[in-house]
């Protein structure tokens, strides 16, 4: 039987209702408005689409939105200043660089200088430091998503024998810190695959839980995979162009291959992305209240 598709699309849109709920009761409650920004350098094409649609979500979702425009050959020290201006900014509450940065600016240097309590990219080094020790304040958005698709699927993470392959910054490590806490929607068994992994398909056809940030088009095939496993592909990978001009996506897994063995899987796109977008607004309602010091 083929694969139950696990819609982000769908998921990211509950989520999203939640929110408005949210930030209707935080400006009627406490006169508090999220508020998000959004700091671009230069006018790479992804980022631009990215941060665009970023926006769009927040000003929908009735934030306070504001977008950055940067030069490509704004000064490090320039971009700094302006992160340090948001830093002390109390209407602002989130603060997120969109990267990758032009090669002449220090990318850690960079995420470092944002004020850990308005990181809701979750990337500074004290955010993730506190999710490793299961006292996570922000998770990084793709992970959060990953997880919140398991949840909010009913699909049992306690116990199972997870497999992620890519160990980035961004989605691997972090999901798999996730995943192997201690805590309620984790307690599962976790093993990280990359390119040293010797006989990565050894590993990935014992997974309950199958999780895919390569960046590898299809490159796991339906063999790899164990029969009625959960499958998440992460992989966002442009292949051409649509009759209608816009990028064509496949993810990182053999779609039609895999549906056929899985028990669950998620479509590029309409998977894992809309899902990031959506925890990147959770995430800046979790700021707002931090700031104000009020709770949930
Ligand atoms: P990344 O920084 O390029 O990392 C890729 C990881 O995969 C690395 O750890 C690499 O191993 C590993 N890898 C690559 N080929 C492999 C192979 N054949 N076998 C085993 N491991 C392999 O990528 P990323 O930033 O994590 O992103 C991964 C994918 O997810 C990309 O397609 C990206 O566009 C997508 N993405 C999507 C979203 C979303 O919102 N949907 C968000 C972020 C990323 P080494 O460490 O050994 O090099």
């Amino acid at each position: 039987m083929p694969a139950r598709i696990i819609s982000g699309t769908e998921i990211a849109s509950q989520i999203r209702e939640e929110i408005r709920k949210e930030v209707a009761y935080l400006k009627e409650k406490y006169q508090v408005i999220p508020g998000l920004v959004t700091i671009i350098v230069g006018k790479n094409p992804a980022s631009v689409s990215y941060v665009t649609a970023k926006q769009k979500t927040a000003h929908e979702l009735g934030f306070y939105s504001v977008q950055e425009n940067m030069e490509e050959n704004i000064s490090e020290e320039a971009l700094l200043n302006v992160i340090m201006k948001y830093n002390g900014d109390p209407l602002v509450h989130g603060i997120l660089v969109q990267l990758p940065l032009p090669a002449h600016i220090n990318e850690s240097k960079v995420l470092y200088t944002i004020n850990p309590e308005k990181d809701v990219d979750g990337f500074h080094p004290v955010n993730i430091g506190r999710l490793m020790i299961g006292d996570a304040r922000f998770y990084p958005c793709t992970p959060y998503g990953i997880q919140q698709l398991l949840i909010r699927s009913n699909i049992r993470i306690e116990g199972a024998e997870v497999v992620v392959v890519g160990r980035s910054n961004i989605v691997g490590k972090p999901i798999a810190m996730m995943l192997c806490q201690k805590a309620k929607g984790a307690n599962a068994t976790v093993t990280i695959c990359h390119t040293g992994t010797k006989d990565l398909s050894f590993h990935t056809r014992h997974a309950d839980i199958l999780i895919v940030a390569a960046g590898k088009p299809k490159s796991i095939t339906a063999d790899m995979v164990k029969d009625g496993a959960t499958v998440i592909d992460v992989g966002v990978n442009r292949i051409g162009v649509t009759p209608e001009g816009k990028a064509r996506l496949c993810g990182d897994v053999d779609f039609e291959g895999v549906k056929e063995k899985a028990s669950a899987i998620t479509p590029v796109p309409g998977g894992v992305g809309p899902m990031t977008i959506t925890m990147l607004m959770l995430n800046t309602i979790k700021a707002a209240k931090l700031t104000r010091r009020l709770q949930g």
